[in-house]
Parts: structure tokens; sequence; C-alpha cells
């Protein structure tokens, strides 16, 4: 039997009454297809209160302090999308040796499955906020921005007691509005450096190829936990990435210090 902190079950409730509007559409920056099989299974699934390590285990696994990316070669590998429920596989495993990586959620899928939010969290994974509802962010009036936005920080800080400090928008798509708005939330705007372009490379050896290939010093690489040949792609390239010598960083580590209503789509490397 698991044992649920409170503020579990006050999320998990949460679930009866977001399931009916909780549908953010399912992904792909910037040129993925339209919402696909690949993701529907998200939106069904059944809160998610099975996969909760011990606390030692969480303990023990805690990367060591963040390296200083402006001296050693740094990488952020950012997941969005999520939580799905491949995300507990691709936390494997990270947790299994001791990287970090970052993950911009949406708000409802937060509230469905806020274990692996939080098994996240625990184990130094940075969550960022990616919208509630996954719109191109600069067609939309001021006040639903906000709202898009703010709906998520909560979401997020019911969990993890953290409101998120990055803003990653839905499909790359941000303009100085967005970006000041994020700002008034107290979040960075965060795309990214380059990636595998997972939602058209369905395959394991591809996505991590191509990671391998395209990764530079202080690059934020873009990929998706909600599908399954990018989360069986991550053993090879956590491996491969530190065989290359990178320091495996999340976004606001490889940053240093982001700040609100900044874009950001790299960080820093070493001069
Ligand atoms: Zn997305």
């Amino acid at each position: 039997m698991v044992r649920l902190p409170v503020k579990y079950l006050v999320a998990a409730g949460l679930v009866v009454l977001l399931a009916g509007c909780a549908t953010p559409a399912d992904s792909a920056e910037p040129t993925e297809p339209p919402p696909g099989v690949t993701q529907s299974a998200a939106t069904t699934s059944t809160p998610s209160v099975a996969p909760s390590p011990s606390a030692d285990s969480v303990t023990t696994s805690t990367p060591a302090a963040a390296p200083d990316c402006s001296v050693v070669n740094c990488v952020a590998i950012t997941y969005d999308d999520g939580p799905s429920p491949l995300t507990n596989q691709l936390l494997d495993a990270y947790i299994q040796r001791g990287a970090v990586a970052t993950f911009f959620v949406h708000g409802p899928k937060v509230a469905n499955d806020p274990a692996t939010v939080l098994r996240a969290f625990d184990a130094g994974m940075e969550i960022g906020n990616h919208s509630s509802n996954h719109p191109n962010l600069t067609l939309q009036s001021a006040d639903v921005v906000a709202q898009e936005i703010s709906d998520t920080q909560q979401e997020v800080a019911k969990v993890t007691g953290q409101a998120p400090r990055l803003l990653r928008p839905p499909y790359g798509e941000t303009s100085a509005t967005v970006n000041q708005i994020a700002g008034q939330q107290g979040l960075s705007v965060i795309n990214w450096t380059d990636g595998p372009a997972d939602w058209e490379n369905r395959d394991a050896a591809t996505v991590v190829n191509l990671t391998l290939a395209r990764v530079r010093p202080g690059a934020i690489i873009l990929m998706h936990d909600t599908h399954q040949w990018t989360v069986d792609a991550a053993p090879a390239i956590i491996d491969g990435l530190r065989q290359q010598g990178y320091e495996l960083v999340t976004v606001s580590q490889l940053i240093g210090n982001p700040q609100p209503g900044q874009f950001y789509t790299d960080g820093q490397a070493p001069a």
C-alpha cells in the first residue's frame, strides 16, 4: 500500500473536476502533425499512484551539485507535453544514472498524475510550464495567455510546492506580448537550440543518433516524453552525451539565472 501525502490526495480529487475539460492538444513542435494516436493514451489514463520510489531511493539518487556551465560543456535535455504514461519509464533512466532533465508539463496532465511529477521534482528534474491546453499563445488574447500560464503554475505548485520559472510556449510560438505576460508571472520563455525532431523520426536509434550529432555546448534539446521511441532512446542519449564529455543539467542550471520575461534558445557554454 502506498501512503500518499495529503497534497497527492488533494490533487487526485481535482482529477474528477478536470477530467472533462482536460484535453491538452498534443503536441508537436513546431511542425508536428495534428494530435495523433501516440498521445491519446495520456488523456485517458487514470491517475497514477503506483510508481513511488521510497524516500531513501530518491535521496540516494539525487544528482550532485550542478556544474559550472561557463567552464564545462553542458546540455539541457527537455521533454514537452507530459506527464504521460511513459514518463515514469523515462525517469527510471535518468534516476538510475543520476542525470537530470527538464519537463515542460500541462497543468491538466499534472492534476491527472501528480505522483509522477513529484517523483521527477524530488529527483532533481526541473518542472517547467507548457500551458494548460497547448494553444498557439501568439493567437490568443492577453487574458487567455495569462490564464493558460497561471493555471499550470498553480497545478505544478500544488504538487511540488514550487511554481515553475520557465515557460515553453506550445509550438515554440511566442511574441513580445507573450514574453511580457510570462514575465509578469515570473517566467522566462524557453525554446530550443536543436533536437532529433522526435515527432517525425519515430525510432529510438534515430533519436539517439540525431541527438548526439546535433548537440553542442550550451544547447537546449527538444524532445517529447509522449513518444515511446524517445523514452527508449534516453539511456543511450545520457550515456552517449557523457562519453562526449557533456554534463546534463536543467535549463535553469544551463542558463545560470534565467530572467523573467526574457527569451532563450540556449545557455552558457565555455568561452
Ligand atoms: Zn508541446
